[in-house]
């Protein structure tokens, strides 16, 4: 309560009141003081040094009665001196300071600085003002007798007592008139604030409605529209996150991916409908037990530390169902990650399909070997039979060779879904550069046939034996390589070279052919992708090359990287782990 703004406002009130008064007070009775004193040695000097006042006196000391004498004329000046009630005058002895004579009749007198001044001839006309008494003591005839003038300050005292009890009342009435005003003034300020407290309290437990009514237009009424319109403002953006999250919830509610979140902690911040049919988490179940069970392999510090910003992606298998898992770090503006995301898609049905495409393209791959086997050998019988250069030679010559194509690419595509079920790797230590250099070798002739430079540079001497399927790598070689061939003119050159890592080996094939556009280079490890398909088919290109190579490389744990530009040539990086990325498939 005395923390509050009326309190404090009629704190400074009283106070300031109080400390004008006393000012005032102190400084008023001072100056009363100062003028009564200053009054009293001015009217003694006027009376002692007017009309030869003191001659008068010395000349009386001289004479037989000079005490009658002297009482005559002090008592013909006593008006002059302003002799009365509080003020009296004395006659003393000059030499040894007796009293012969006082006005009130009393029988002593204190001795004052300005009587013992006045006792050593001189004027004692000093003003004390910590005297109990205002004096002024003159002696005369030659120190015979000291004339000395006494007032009692009552009077002074008598009004200075009127004065304090003004101030005194004027205090009282200032107290209680600030007492008065403070309230008004206190109340007109906090009547408006207490009711913006109650609003802003109103606020904070979600009731926006009822305005403040703005009643000033000074500070607090400026305050008031700017909190109603504060109030407004917060108001939409409060109705705007939730129109927002009621949105997101629906959509989280009816998506068919099923959506997780978890606090740091690892417990479960929000799960929707589709995850909690997906995965069937417990009562309780926190992040690490749930994945734990799942055999996902992942736990939350591993998430919430881990460095890239990217999703981590897992498999999980439920039974018959197979599920994909994305965990992404839900990171707020600034500071560490709040938690983990996980978004989990079901691809049971994907799977399924991917297995009976593989399938059906491994059973037709299989079932067109025996008839494209007989075409080619019925063909080539034929041929023999034909005349060269008669139509039905020519024509059984397109036969041959499409035979021969169509032979290539259920090759390829064999190999491809052999790949694809990933069961057929024959790993063993071989040495890496003997092999590149007879790829070379073998396709030497073939070069030379086209005029083109083959050449292989060998960096790898200490090379390790790489752990790899032998035969597979040479399908890979034999791919880039024939591929810089097919793709460089002639007279062009090709530089196959093999260099050894830290742990890795890696084979650079460098043409100077005719490049492959920016454009079609993200595409180019795609099945069937070619950038000019005329020209791979007259190369006897199946589009499936680069796809095995890849699919050969990542299988031994090992990456391709192809730069190329336009019309300059390309260069393709085959990266090789040397201990072969584990045991064989
Ligand atoms: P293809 O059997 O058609 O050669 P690949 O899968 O081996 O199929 O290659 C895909 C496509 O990439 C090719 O059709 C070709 O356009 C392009 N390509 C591959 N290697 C090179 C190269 N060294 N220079 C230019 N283009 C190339």
């Amino acid at each position: 309560m005395f923390k509050s703004i009326q309190w404090k406002v009629l704190t400074i009130f009283i106070f300031l009141v109080v400390s004008v008064m006393v000012v005032v007070g102190t400084f008023l009775l001072d100056r009363i003081s100062d003028y009564y004193h200053d009054e009293f040695r001015t009217q003694m000097e006027e009376a002692v040094f007017t009309d030869g006042f003191v001659n008068q006196l010395s000349n009386a000391a001289k004479e037989a009665a000079p005490l009658t004498d002297l009482r005559t004329i002090l008592d013909a000046h006593a008006g002059r001196m302003g002799i009365d009630s509080y003020r009296s005058y004395y006659i003393l002895n000059g030499q040894n300071g007796e009293l012969l004579f006082a006005l009130d009749g009393s029988t002593h007198v204190e001795a004052t600085q300005n009587l013992m001044t006045a006792m050593t001839g001189r004027l004692g006309n000093a003003v004390d003002r910590r005297s109990a008494v205002m004096d002024y003591a003159c002696p005369v005839g030659n120190n015979t007798y000291i004339i000395y003038i006494s007032d009692s300050k009552e009077e002074l005292y008598a009004i200075m007592e009127n004065v304090f009890t003004i101030i005194l009342w004027g205090l009282i009435l200032g107290v209680a008139l600030s007492i008065f005003l403070g309230l008004i003034l206190s109340r007109t300020i906090i009547a408006p604030i207490a009711s913006l407290k109650k609003r802003a309290e109103k606020i904070a437990a979600g009731d926006f409605d009822n305005k403040i009514a703005v009643r000033s237009r000074d500070e607090i009424g400026q305050l008031t529209v700017s909190f109603n319109t504060m109030a407004a403002d917060l108001k939409r953006s409060l109705d705007d996150i939730v129109t927002e999250k009621n949105k997101v919830e629906t959509i989280l509610a009816y998506m068919t991916d099923g959506v997780m979140a978890f606090y740091r902690d690892g417990s479960v911040m929000h799960i929707n409908p589709a995850a909690k049919e997906m995965l069937s988490p417990e009562e309780g179940e926190n992040f690490d037990s749930l994945f734990a069970r799942l055999e996902a392999g992942i736990t939350i510090n591993t998430l919430l530390y881990l460095e890239q910003e990217k999703a981590v992606e897992k498999n999980i298998t439920i039974g018959e169902r197979h599920i994909k898992a994305f965990f992404a770090k839900l990171t707020p503006r600034r500071g560490p990650a709040d938690g983990i995301v996980v978004v989990l898609q079901d691809i049971t049905e994907q799977t399924r399909m991917e297995k009976s495409r593989r399938e059906f393209v491994a059973n037709v791959s299989h079932e067109l070997r025996t008839p494209l086997t007989n075409i080619k050998s019925y063909a080539e019988t034929l041929l023999e039979t034909e005349e060269k250069d008669s139509i039905g030679h020519n024509f059984l010559q397109v036969i041959n060779s499409e035979a021969d194509r169509m032979t290539r690419i259920v090759r390829d595509l064999l190999t491809l879904s052999q790949l694809d079920y990933g069961h057929n790797l024959q790993k063993a230590p071989f040495p890496l550069p003997a092999l590149v250099r007879e790829v070379v070798r073998k396709q030497s002739m073939a070069a030379e046939k086209a005029k083109q430079t083959l050449t292989f540079t060998d960096h790898a001497a200490h090379l390790p034996p790489v752990n790899g399927d032998r035969d597979r790598i040479e399908q890979v070689l034999i791919n880039i390589i024939s591929n810089a061939m097919k793709y460089t003119p002639n007279g062009g050159s090709i530089l196959v070279d093999c260099t050894a890592r830290v742990s890795e080996a890696v084979i650079t094939v460098t043409d100077t052919g005719i490049g492959i556009p920016k454009e079609d280079l993200p595409r180019i490890f795609e099945r069937f992708y070619r950038v000019d398909k005329a020209r791979s088919r007259k190369m006897g290109g199946t589009g499936l090359g680069l796809a095995i190579a890849r699919e050969i490389v990542e299988a031994h744990g090992g990456r391709i990287i192809i730069e190329s530009e336009k019309g300059k040539g390309t260069r393709v990086q085959i990266i090789l782990p040397i201990y072969g990325g584990g045991d064989s498939a």
